[in-house]
């Protein structure tokens, strides 16, 4: 197929694929231009963090996210859905995305202690971890405890 006939066939299953879909289905049924486009539009990490200017470590698990959820008559379709962090799935108990806390996995590196090296590796890798929000940089200091 040329690529040309593929990007064609690409956009139709976008604009189609789980349109009015309400029940849920596996990541792996799920097109790969789907994911490409949710990808393209969020970046490649968990919306929620990445809102809040944070970088969850490499083991947390990404997980597929229904803005409005299933339950509540969300769909499938590309424009509902959008990547989170584990810990930001399942605290967020369909909140608006600019009102979840901060996710478990940073109360967890907190406690470990490990917070504030997951915070120089960040920087060592040339990651963005600085928070966007005033609000969260003072939540982040008072889990930490000390200055970075
Ligand atoms: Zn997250």
């Amino acid at each position: 197929m040329s690529s040309a006939r593929r990007l064609r066939r690409d956009d139709a299953v976008l604009q189609e694929w789980g349109r009015g879909v309400t029940r849920r289905v596996p990541l792996s049924e799920v097109p790969k231009c789907v994911i490409n486009k949710v990808v393209e539009r969020d970046g490649d990490g968990c919306a929620a963090c990445s809102l809040m200017g944070l970088t969850p470590p490499a083991d947390e698990p990404l997980e597929l996210d229904h803005k409005q959820p299933l339950a509540r008559g969300g769909d499938n379709h590309w424009t509902n859905l959008q990547f989170l962090c584990r810990s930001h799935n399942r605290g967020r108990s369909a909140r608006p995305l600019d009102l979840v806390s901060l996710p478990a996995w940073l109360r967890r590196l907190a406690r470990a202690g490990a917070l504030v090296d997951h915070i120089r590796w960040c920087w060592h890798v040339g990651l963005d971890w600085e928070p966007t929000d005033p609000d969260v940089e003072a939540q982040l200091d008072a889990l930490v405890g000390e200055e970075l």
